[in-house]
């Protein structure tokens, strides 16, 4: 190889990381303070462009309508600024395999008007984390999910629409459905031919419920379970989160992207997985200080476009490499 060789094949790869920052889409859950259309343009002024949002208050039963306005500015603000795609992030309060038959009716009523809003708002996606089925057992809680996802769809046209509802999986926590890969497929498999259905895997809760996505043997196992359950191409979203707890605890505590137990490589080698192009990477990292959500999207971005540990270790040694060549080329002359 000769310096020039060298210098082609750097080239290269700073073109291809050009072209990932460009098509990879990163962002940031926002709030709608002032409008959803008003979250897409502070998504488009830190530098994000996609964004999640909740689409009324996460903590009351009661929503109000989106109105044929605020969907037309929304679609409008995203198509000038290029943001996309538009993911709702479902309430807090809705649990669609609750024992309590109270509870799941008015949770079947919610999560209806989660998804009308979803398609007033021209969202892409609608994401829900499918509850817990305490009191009852795994299997029950399952039917109970899949009967109450498709009631709450039934007779809503979203036929025709670029929409999906994305099954999230959870911490795992003891009677939270969605705490294993198998358990998000499984939902998705029995929806599929009610509602349209697709996954949205989050960091923080994947390493909690204990897949090693840390090491780089333990990435490459975790993205081989996925592909063999729910598929790599179902996933749309990937939340990330980096965890305040240990891998295992089943302690949901999110924390800023590199200051957790995950740490910044692993989120660099997600970002670059070719199997998840895709797919949307969102963080919903705390908000602690003004500028949070920047700093979380910018610290994303920027372990896209910049080298990883061993492609600059290979770059040293090229770089010594070449030095050497050209000393015993200057002693030959
Ligand atoms: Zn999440
Ligand atoms: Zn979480």
């Amino acid at each position: 190889m000769t310096p020039s060789d060298t210098k082609q094949g750097t080239q290269k790869k700073a073109a291809s990381a050009v072209e990932k920052a460009a098509d990879r889409r990163i962002g940031v859950h926002l709030s709608t303070t002032g409008g959803v259309a008003n979250a897409v343009r502070n998504a488009a002024t830190i530098g994000a462009n996609t964004l999640q949002i909740f689409s009324a208050s996460p903590r009351m039963w009661r929503a109000s309508k989106i109105s044929a306005e605020q969907g037309m500015s929304t679609r409008a603000a995203r198509a000038e600024l290029n943001i996309g795609p538009l993911v709702i992030h479902t309430s807090y309060l809705v649990n669609v395999c609750s024992q309590s038959q109270e509870v799941r009716e008015k949770s079947i009523a919610a999560f209806r008007g989660e998804i009308e809003r979803a398609l007033a708002l021209g969202a892409e996606y609608l994401v829900l984390h499918p509850g817990s089925y305490r009191g009852l057992t795994r299997a029950q809680g399952l039917e109970l999910a899949a009967e109450s996802i498709t009631r709450a769809i039934d007779g809503v046209p979203w036929q025709g629409a670029d929409f999906y509802i994305l099954i999230e999986n959870t911490a795992g926590a003891e009677f939270s459905l969605g705490g294993s890969f198998e358990q998000v497929a499984e939902l998705i498999e029995h929806l599929r031919p009610h509602a349209p259905v697709a996954a949205c895997l989050d960091t923080c809760h994947t390493h909690v419920a204990g897949y090693d996505i840390v090491s780089e043997a333990g990435w490459a196992e975790t993205v081989r379970q996925i592909e063999s359950t729910i598929g790599c191409d179902a996933v749309r979203v990937w939340h990330c989160n980096d965890a305040k707890a240990e891998r295992g605890s089943k302690l949901d505590r999110h924390q800023h992207i590199g200051e957790g137990k995950i740490g910044l490589e692993p989120f660099r080698r997600l970002l670059h997985e070719t199997k998840f192009a895709h797919a949307a990477f969102i963080a919903e990292t705390p908000v602690d200080a003004p500028g949070d959500e920047e700093r979380n999207v910018r610290a994303l971005q920027k372990l896209l476009t910049s080298a990883s540990d061993r492609d600059r270790q290979i770059k040293l040694v090229e770089e010594i490499m070449d030095k050497d060549r050209n000393i015993l080329k200057a002693l030959a002359e």
